[in-house]
């Protein structure tokens, strides 16, 4: 068997096969495994009636899980609907497989927080009981410091290394057969749109191989946010400058294992979740002045990726302290508004499950931040272009930040400084600032700001009391451009995670599970570690097809 992406749905798959008795392969297109699942915050929503959940008195059944996360009646305060587009097949198979999937983590060496489950670090995971539990680090390095935790919070801090190290331990012990830098690139079915799958083709530092595969292919390549053509069939807004996808550059989310589905006749899923407003789709950006500024990814020099992360970013911790403008050096929204939220327990207070009042006692509140950075200037350009921080010397005493590589990124046009704002806005060149910023537009859009503070009102956009001027040199522009994050729409499947094709029909020998699936819009490792060992289990049991695995090198 064949699975593709060492992360939170490929590593639980191919480790369930292996100890069903398949030989697995799994490759991996990055020099290292556990894809963006071991950055993660390892808060995982694993509920249904775990041990945990009855060790702390928590009542929480299958039905429960699945009748929260089907929940027609969940609005956000925006009005968008967490569950109602949710595949219900989908849905139901994993409130059905959450408890096995917590003893098969707590068995394969993962450790959680020993406290009880609550709601933290949860997006979309149901309004009924505390689910999130929290995986641990212990001594396993994080990705994104290369080292280990403070042994302090060694047994409480929740990481994704806690999750993904002991796997990747445990595949190795199973005798997964773990190929790093092998990137599938297409996958091979007898018939272009009938037959089974029968292996892949991937790319090794330049060499073409084919790997077939006896039983199956499961897919698990972690979604398609960063491919700039792939999301904008979602939504066109989502153009080259979005450039700073959470997770990278450990790992990206290149559509590969979509496109290949596609190829062979694959269908896409819920595609409504890609696009809506709530949950993590689409984040502000928490560090600034760097081109990776999802706000819980710090990248550290002591990071083996440090070098492609290139600065650490300088972290918003009061948005008071800036203004936000576009490539024009307008403002455009409050600058302390926030992303979309999405439902979690106690969101909606009082919750009846499927009561219409739920809708009616949301309080309305529209929380455009992000519509406003993708509205663009006017020209007939899809995207917002460029978001800039723009600020001054007391903001960056006020906020601590040091202004010097590799806080920040000038080498590549990521972060501007200079004396006055007219000589900062004339220096903001870039890839994606495809039109100069006009240096008196700056200067007003300022002036008419530090109005505001004088006047104690923001009578352009509300901002709650600004409070300070930019007025002391030396001036600053740090890249504050949307992030983006979560894919919830990709292959179809089914309950057993089969893809299905365009006709409504199984696509034999092929499964996708985690990001890359679509029809379940819930962020994270739940789904997907769940759907992996589906996946897997589903996978190994299918009757081999009769061909042996031949790895053909060819010069590409
Ligand atoms: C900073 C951060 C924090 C997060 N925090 C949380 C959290 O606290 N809780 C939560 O539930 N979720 C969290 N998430 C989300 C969660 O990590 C992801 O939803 C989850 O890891 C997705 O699993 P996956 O298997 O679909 O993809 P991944 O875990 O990303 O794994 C996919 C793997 O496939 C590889 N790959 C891609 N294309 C190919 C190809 N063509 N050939 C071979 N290999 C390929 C990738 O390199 C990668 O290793 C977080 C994500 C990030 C980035």
């Amino acid at each position: 068997m064949v699975v593709i992406g060492a992360g939170a749905t490929g590593l639980p798959a191919a480790i369930v096969a292996r100890e069903a008795g398949s030989s697995v392969i799994l490759v991996e297109a990055q020099p290292h495994a556990g894809g963006h699942a071991i950055l993660s915050g390892g808060n995982i929503p694993l509920g249904g009636g775990t041990s945990a959940q009855k060790k702390h008195g928590i009542h929480d059944t299958p039905d429960l899980v699945f009748q929260d996360l089907t929940d027609w009646s969940i609005v956000q305060p925006n009005g968008a609907p967490d569950y109602r587009y949710n595949d219900r097949e989908i849905v139901r198979a994993f409130a059905d497989n959450n408890v096995s999937t917590y003893d098969w983590l707590l068995a394969h060496g993962v450790t959680f927080a020993d406290k009880a489950p609550d709601e933290r670090g949860g997006v979309s995971i149901g309004n009924s009981v505390p689910r999130e539990m929290h995986c641990v680090p212990l001594d396993w390095p994080l990705g994104q410091t290369g080292l280990p935790v403070d042994p302090a919070v060694r047994k409480t801090l929740s990481t994704g290394a806690g999750l993904m190290h002991p796997l990747i331990e445990q595949a190795k012990r199973a005798g997964v057969e773990l190929l790093l830098e092998h990137r599938m690139t297409a996958l091979h079915r007898e018939a272009p749109a009938s037959g089974r799958v029968t292996g892949i083709e991937v790319d090794h530092r330049g060499t073409r191989r084919t790997i077939r595969a006896r039983k199956a292919v499961i897919i698990g390549s972690g979604g398609s946010t960063g491919n700039v053509n792939f999301r904008r069939m979602f939504d066109p807004r989502l153009t080259e400058e979005y450039c700073g996808l959470a997770g990278m550059p450990w790992s990206d989310q290149d559509a590969s294992g979509e496109i290949a589905g596609m190829a062979v006749g694959a269908a896409l899923w819920g595609t409504f979740n890609q696009t809506a407003e709530f949950g993590l789709n689409l984040t502000k950006a928490g560090l600034i002045g760097c081109q990776y500024g999802y706000r819980h990814l710090y990248w550290q020099q002591t990071s083996t990726v440090f070098e492609r992360a290139r600065a650490t970013g300088l972290s918003v911790k009061d948005w008071q302290n800036v203004i936000l403008v576009n490539m024009l050096g307008e403002r455009f929204y409050d600058e302390t508004g926030e992303q979309f939220v999405a439902n979690n327990l106690n969101r909606v207070n009082p919750y009846v499950a499927g009561d219409w009042r739920n809708a009616q006692n949301i309080t309305w509140s529209p929380n455009n931040f992000l519509n406003a950075a993708l509205s663009g200037i006017g020209d007939g350009h899809n995207g917002g272009g460029p978001i800039w921080a723009i600020f001054d010397a007391d903001a960056v005493a006020r906020e601590k930040w040091t202004t010097e590589p590799p806080a920040v990124d000038p080498a590549h046009g990521f972060f501007f400084s200079a004396n006055s704002l007219e000589e900062l806005a004339a220096r903001i060149r870039m890839k994606y600032q495809r039109v100069p910023m006009p240096p008196e537009k700056l200067a007003a859009t300022v002036a008419r700001y530090n109005s505001f503070v004088d006047r104690g009102e923001d009578t352009d956009f509300g901002k709650p009391k600004p409070l300070y001027k930019i007025a002391k040199a030396p001036f600053y522009a740090a890249w504050s451009t949307p992030v983006p994050h979560d894919t919830r729409a990709g292959l179809r499947i089914n309950a057993d995670c089969q893809v299905i094709d365009m006709q409504g029909e199984i696509i034999p020998g092929l499964y996708c599970g985690g990001e890359s699936a679509g029809g379940f819009s819930q962020h994270g490792l739940a789904r997907c570690v769940v759907q992996g060992l589906i996946a897997g289990r589903k996978a190994a049991a299918e009757v081999e097809a009769g061909v042996t695995y031949a790895a053909v090198a060819q010069r590409a």
